[in-house]
């Protein structure tokens, strides 16, 4: 076998594209984000999400819309039945003030378990802007998903990204996590406030 410099150069250029996140986005916020993000009281937001057959790049650049939508937003989660996609893919990034920490791309995220231990902790969502309600939720999980190469993952998470997590996967179920608020009167009074209806709710019991 011989091996070609030009040969060796082709080797060198694909090692490099494999170890370059094949996600790149800017977390600053942009002026005309990609992607529309729905509000409580759309039907889209409780259209489920489909399982991806294959991962490629329509998926990236879907992931990569996503993110640039969310950054703009500020928030820290977004799964795409929130930007009227039904497809399960869901982005996170906890560390958003931080240029250079890598997002989570989550593609058909599954939980597999979950802690017997719970908690209770106060969510909010870009689908309903200025609403922040406790909701209670296993303290850990583990899932399985697919990266956005397609490659097969698990993970277990706890503290904010394992509810993070719960709640993204929510969404790719058509459950948003006023669903889940125990308080029905606060609840009430929160969504009033903030130019939402109670009756878009559908508690869960
Ligand atoms: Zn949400």
């Amino acid at each position: 076998m011989r091996v070609t410099l030009a040969g060796s150069f082709a080797q060198l250029a694909k090692k490099a594209e494999q170890e370059k996140p094949a996600i790149s986005v800017s977390k600053e916020p942009v002026k005309n984000p990609p992607l529309e993000i729905y509000k409580l009281g759309n039907q889209v937001l409780r259209n489920p999400g489909h399982h991806i057959s294959k991962v490629d790049s329509s998926i990236r650049d879907l992931a990569k819309k996503m993110l640039a939508s969310m950054y703009s937003a500020k928030g820290i989660g977004l799964a795409a039945p929130q930007v009227g996609i039904e497809k399960q893919v869901l982005v996170i990034d906890l560390d958003i003030e931080n240029p250079t920490t890598p997002p989570h791309v989550l593609i058909n995220p599954k939980i597999i378990s979950t802690s017997a231990s719970i908690d209770t902790y106060e969510e909010g969502c870009l689908s309903i802007p200025g609403v922040y309600l406790d909701v209670i939720r296993p303290s850990s999980i583990k899932i399985s998903f697919r990266d956005e190469m397609g490659r097969p993952k698990k993970m277990n998470a706890d503290g904010l990204l394992g509810r993070c997590i719960q709640h993204e996967i929510d969404h790719l179920n058509g459950i948003l996590f006023v669903d889940r608020v125990a308080e029905e009167e606060l609840l009430k009074k929160e969504l009033q406030a903030n130019g939402f209806s109670y009756k878009d709710v559908q508690t869960i019991k």
